[in-house]
């Protein structure tokens, strides 16, 4: 068996592996370097934010068994989607446009969360964490995990991806997110040349700013070039990494923001507000009496 038959006959077992050897290296980074200070016990964080993320993988099996790579099974043996349609016959063009693709979609489908006030009520629990570490990367409410699900489904069934490329794009996705929400530092130089391949932490950091114009930059969670190529990156934050607010400006409570009941009510309280584009409003005029 080669690794590629290993990695698809047990992807369950990879994508584990993954999670929790990406978490601990975070963990013991945040431990050795962290960026900033923490303002909630990190403990009773950890504890809620994994908690999600248990729920979440439960939920997931229960509903999309066979998650995404079942359905670029299926787009295979149907002969569904561009890759499967036509034969291209290099292999590792496919699988590198596949999982290129992919990241792009991914992209867009973010925007899309911030920009669609329905879609942001569900991905503002993301942003409602008071503090930014590893365990921000995985916390995603239950809503917004089934419905980027079904976003994935209809990219599988459009692209037509091998089955490989999804289970490599998926486990690449999610240890990039463990990593660009880790709340470590690392040196100036190391963080600007590495952040022309992936998304730093610094990078991703701006984008969980209570600032409206900053939270509304920097989506991208794997590649760094749709942001640089679509107009939406910043490569700072204004107040600096140490001096910046992280979160939202109508969620400050810790227990509505860090505890997993709270979490789970995020998107059905109070108005959408300053975040989502109809609560984007202009500067009122100045009175000229
Ligand atoms: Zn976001
Ligand atoms: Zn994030």
């Amino acid at each position: 068996m080669n690794m590629s038959e290993f990695v698809m006959n047990h992807e369950v077992i990879t994508r584990l592996g993954f999670f929790f050897g990406i978490l601990a290296i975070m963990a013991l980074w945040e431990l050795i370097a962290p960026r900033r200070v923490r303002t909630v016990s990190k403990v009773f964080r950890w504890m809620n934010n994994l908690g999600v993320v248990f729920l979440n993988s439960f939920l997931l099996r229960i509903v999309f068994p066979t998650a995404a790579a079942g359905m670029a099974v299926f787009a295979q043996k149907h002969g569904w989607g561009i890759f499967n349609y036509f034969q291209f016959p290099h292999k590792t063009v496919v699988m590198v446009s596949s999982v290129v693709t992919m990241d792009f979609a991914i992209y867009l489908q973010h925007v899309m969360f911030h920009a669609v006030p329905v879609f942001w009520r569900m991905h503002r629990m993301h942003h409602a964490d008071l503090d930014f570490d590893v365990t921000t990367g995985v916390r995603f409410h239950p809503l917004e995990i089934i419905l980027s699900m079904l976003i994935k489904f209809a990219v599988i069934i459009v692209l037509g991806p091998p089955v490989l490329a999804v289970i490599v794009f998926e486990v690449i996705l999610n240890a990039t997110s463990m990593f660009n929400h880790g709340n470590v530092r690392m040196l100036r130089g190391v963080d600007y040349v590495l952040r022309w391949f992936v998304v730093t932490p610094d990078m991703h950091r701006v984008h969980h700013s209570i600032e409206v114009d900053e939270t509304n930059s920097n989506f991208g969670f794997n590649l760094p070039w749709w942001d640089r190529l679509l107009g939406t990156y910043r490569a700072q934050p204004c107040m600096g990494h140490e001096g910046m607010t992280i979160g939202l400006r109508d969620f400050r409570d810790t227990k509505r923001c860090t505890s997993l009941p709270g979490m789970l009510a995020i998107p059905f309280l109070s108005k959408v507000t300053g975040y989502a584009i109809t609560g984007r409003t202009r500067e009122k005029p100045k009175d000229d009496h």
